[in-house]
């Protein structure tokens, strides 16, 4: 079946609600995808937001007010931008970690807010008063985001592995963090996309290579002639529905397509450190999909890649597998191993880029906080939710995003106790 739409059907809200309607218990479709949403004051200025949030998707009526089918249509419009969206994993949980290694609080806030922008392009955090931190917008990234099939940024989202020959046995990979020393990666030598990102954002390699795939001197493929690649890609729409085989040339990835040359000046910066944040934790956001999806690299004279999508990446399987990541009572181990990757992975870029890191908190008490957040992120009520991420912050003295206004969430006390935190 040849599909010729540039951006994945997913995307067009119409078919979002058919998918809901085909699976009543499913929610979001895309990674650790918006949960928490909060409407705009003025659609057309967006510079303020209502301080009441909401669940971005909340396909089971749970927040009580309209059921499913408001549910359905809240997620539509989240997906349309409507609401000032974001995942809770994505950014707060992001601000939060890189805060208790001593980060100061605007660059945490730009880590956070580019690997919020990895999702949607731009992003701009608001504070807790509802008002726009303009200054702290991101540049247009759209180049990475999930969807786009010109720059193929969906592979920041979906990170394949690399499997070196066809004929290998091995057909799945897992990550696993395992720091040993000499190594140059705690990922396995498997996960070359993922690792690449990682050199990337730690300032190892000027270049980002599109799906992390580099030629002699470990250079970007160029587009035509000798030193050149191809790779042959298909995805899974729903199920045995695949794509049409695609040749997609092998070279530079585009990054922000308004600044060809964003990713080179970027290299080892706070934003790249927010772009591979994402694209790390979403990989364990999609396991069930890019473990069994490895790049096989074809022999032949000139170097062939192939990737196949698993049938486990179609959209029907999916929007399945992501309800409950934020927002229920337990989160999943992915959203557990995703914070606990998050805070190795923060401090080594630390090291590596010799950030001048405030006081940080110990080793025990970021196992705690981490305990915390995530205790947060299972709060079924989003005000909640938020309430509880920023108590948790305060607790350890790290204030809050966007916190010079007086904050407009309250704890609610039976949550309390849950986060771990009396005031
Ligand atoms: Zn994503």
């Amino acid at each position: 079946m040849r599909v010729g739409l540039r951006r994945l059907p997913a995307f067009a809200p119409g078919l979002v609600v058919l998918l809901v309607v085909l699976h009543l218990q499913a929610g979001r479709a895309f990674g650790f995808a918006e949960d928490v949403c909060q409407s705009y004051l003025d659609g057309g200025a967006q510079s303020a937001v209502n301080a009441d949030a909401f669940n971005c998707n909340d396909l089971q009526g749970l927040d009580g007010e309209g059921g499913v089918l408001s549910g359905m249509v809240t997620y539509a419009r989240t997906i349309a931008g409507s609401f000032y969206a974001r995942s809770s994993l994505h950014f707060e949980s992001a601000w939060i970690i890189a805060r208790l290694y001593g980060m100061a609080d605007a660059d945490a806030l730009k880590v956070a807010a580019y690997s919020q922008a990895t999702d949607l392009g731009t992003f701009t955090p608001y504070d807790s008063s509802g008002a726009a931190m303009e200054a702290a917008t991101t540049d247009d990234i759209d180049g990475v985001t999930r969807l786009n099939l010109d720059t193929y940024g969906f592979w920041l989202h979906y990170v394949p592995w690399y499997k070196r020959a066809a004929r290998s046995g091995k057909v799945k990979s897992r990550l696993f963090y395992r720091k040993t020393p000499g190594r140059p990666s705690p990922f396995a030598r498997a996960e070359r996309p993922l690792n690449h990102i990682r050199d990337w954002a730690l300032g190892r390699r000027d270049s980002l290579c599109s799906f992390g795939m580099t030629g002699a001197g470990s250079r970007c493929y160029s587009g035509v002639g000798p030193g050149s690649a191809t790779l042959s890609l298909s995805a899974p729409l729903f199920g045995p529905v695949r794509t049409d085989e695609e040749q997609v040339t092998l070279g530079d990835q585009i990054v922000s397509p308004a600044d060809g040359a964003w990713a080179a000046a970027q290299a080892g910066s706070l934003e790249a450190l927010g772009i591979y944040l994402h694209a790390m934790i979403d990989r364990l956001s999609h396991h069930f999909c890019s473990d069994k999806s490895p790049i096989v690299e074809d022999r032949g004279s000139s170097p062939r890649y192939r990737l196949y999508y698993d049938q486990a990446c179609g959209q029907l399987l999916h929007v399945t597998l992501h309800y409950r990541e934020a927002g229920h009572w337990p989160v999943p181990p992915r959203s557990k191993r995703a914070l606990r990757y998050m805070s190795f992975e923060i401090p080594v870029w630390m090291d590596e880029t010799n950030y001048p890191a405030e006081a940080q908190a110990g080793r025990r008490k970021i196992a705690v906080a981490l305990r915390k957040i995530s205790k947060a992120l299972s709060i079924n009520d989003a005000d909640a939710r938020i309430a509880g991420l920023k108590a948790v912050a305060e607790h350890y003295g790290l204030g809050w995003i966007g916190s010079d206004h007086a904050g407009t969430f309250q704890v609610i006390g039976k949550y309390q106790n849950l986060v771990g935190v009396r005031s």
